[in-house]
């Protein structure tokens, strides 16, 4: 079985809409996660919605 590189998260800023992507955060077994970055680097906002969730957000 190949193995499929994980994509990183991405999250949206709800107030300029610039795409961050997620802090990657490894967790015990090798196993990890991403977390929402803590500010905006474009605006400074810290309300950001997840990438696929946008999507639905703005449907
Ligand atoms: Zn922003």
């Amino acid at each position: 079985m190949a193995h499929i590189p994980e994509e990183p998260k991405r999250f949206v800023c709800e107030n300029c809409q610039i795409i961050h992507a997620g802090t990657p955060v490894h967790a015990s077994g090798g196993d990890h996660s991403f977390e929402t970055p803590t500010t905006c680097g474009g605006c400074g906002e810290s309300t950001f919605v997840e990438f696929t969730d946008w999507v639905h957000h703005h449907a």
